[in-house]
C-alpha cells in the first residue's frame, strides 16, 4: 500500500494512493465501518498492526470507494508525515563512494566509518514532494542535494537486534537531505546546516514494507535540471538497514512514526570539480525505483 497526505479544502488528510487515484482514508474507513483512526498517516502508523489490517481490508474494497477517489494530478501532495513528532534521524557517510568523494573534496584521508554517523534534521525542515526549496543567499550560498532512502518505523522498540529490525519497519519513502554546506562546515556540528526550513523534501508516499520485495535492490537517482548527478543502489550502503536500526535503537527508543534518512550515494554538488551548488530556479528530481519521485524547485528568498 501507498500512503499519502494530501491537502483537501485547506486541511491535511491521509490518503491511499491506488492507480494514480487518491482515496480519502478517513471517509473510506467510515464507509467500510472500520473503527481505525485515519485522521493522519502518522495516526495510522501509530495504531500499529490493527490499522494495517484495516488498511488492507479498505484496499480490497477500493472498487466500492470510487466516489471518494480523486485523480492524483488534481490534489496537492504534502509530505506523508508533514510534521513529525520529533527530529528526522539521519545517517552521514553511509556509501563508500560518497565518503571517498568527500575526502577528495576536503583534501582529507579516505577513512570509512566503523560505526554509523547519526545526526538529525529539525522537524520544520520537512517539505512536500513538490514543494519549493527555499534558498536565502543571506543565510547560505552553498545549498546542495542528497537523495536518500527513507525508512519509517512502524513498531516502537529499544535495543532492537538486527535480526528483528525489519519487524519494526513500517515502510519506505524517498528523501532529499538538502544541506547548506557552508553552515555544515562553519558550525562543525551538522544540525544547523541540515535543518533550514524546506530542506527535507520527503515522499511522495510511504510504501508499506510488504510491497518492497527486496529493499537492497532499490536504486537511487537524482538529477538537477534533467542532468543526472547521483546514481546508486541501496545494496551499496556501508551499514544496511538492520545494522542502522540496531545501532540507533541501542539504549534509545525508536517510536512508531520515526523517520530515518539512510545516507546518500556519490555525486553531490560540493564534491564536483569545480563544486556546483543549487541556484534559484533549479529543479531537483530525486527518485528511488518503485517508491516514486520528488520534484522540487529551488526558489530564492524574495523572488516569488
Ligand atoms: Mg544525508
Amino acid at each position: 500500500m501507498r500512503l499519502v497526505t494530501v491537502e483537501l479544502s485547506g486541511k491535511a488528510v491521509a490518503g491511499l494512493l491506488l492507480n494514480d487515484q487518491v482515496i480519502d482514508l478517513a471517509a473510506a474507513a467510515r464507509q467500510c465501518g472500520e473503527a481505525v483512526d485515519a485522521s493522519s498517516v502518522l495516526a495510522l502508523i501509530q495504531a500499529g498492526e490493527p490499522a494495517l489490517q484495516a488498511l488492507k481490508r479498505i484496499t480490497a474494497r477500493a472498487a466500492e470507494l470510487s466516489a471518494l477517489a480523486r485523480p492524483l494530478g488534481s490534489v496537492r501532495l504534502l509530505a506523508p508525515i508533514p510534521r513529525p513528532t520529533r527530529n528526522v534521524f539521519c545517517v552521514g557517510r553511509n556509501y563508500a563512494d560518497h565518503v571517498k568523494e568527500g575526502a577528495v573534496a576536503q583534501k582529507a584521508d579516505i577513512k570509512l566509518p566503523t560505526v554509523p554517523q547519526f545526526f538529525t534534521k529539525a522537524t520544520h525542515a520537512v517539505n512536500a514532494p513538490e514543494g519549493d526549496i527555499r534558498l536565502d543567499p543571506q543565510v547560505s550560498e552553498k545549498l546542495d542535494y542528497e537523495v536518500e532512502l527513507v525508512v519509517v518505523i512502524g513498531k516502537t522498540g529499544r535495543d532492537i537486534k538486527r535480526e528483528q529490525a525489519f519487524e519494526h519497519v513500517f515502510g519506505y519513502s524517498v528523501g532529499n537531505d538538502v544541506t547548506a554546506r557552508d553552515l555544515q562546515r562553519r558550525h562543525e556540528q551538522w544540525f544547523k546546516g541540515k535543518s533550514l526550513d524546506t530542506t527535507f523534501p520527503f515522499g511522495p508516499a510511504i510504501v508499506t514494507r510488504d510491497e518492497v520485495a527486496n529493499v537492497q535492490s532499490l536504486e537511487l537517482t537524482l538529477s538537477v535540471n534533467g542532468e543526472r548527478r547521483q546514481q546508486g543502489a541501496v545494496s551499496q550502503m556501508i551499514f544496511d538497514i538492520p545494522v542502522l536500526i540496531e545501532f540507533l535503537s541501542a539504549g534509545l527508543t525508536l517510536e512508531a512514526g520515526d523517520i530515518i534518512a539512510t545516507g546518500t550515494p556519490s555525486g553531490v554538488g560540493y564534491a564536483m570539480d569545480p563544486p556546483r551548488f543549487l541556484a534559484n530556479g533549479d529543479v531537483v528530481e530525486a527518485s528511488i525505483t518503485g517508491l516514486g519521485t520528488l520534484r522540487n524547485r529551488v526558489v530564492a528568498a524574495g523572488s516569488r
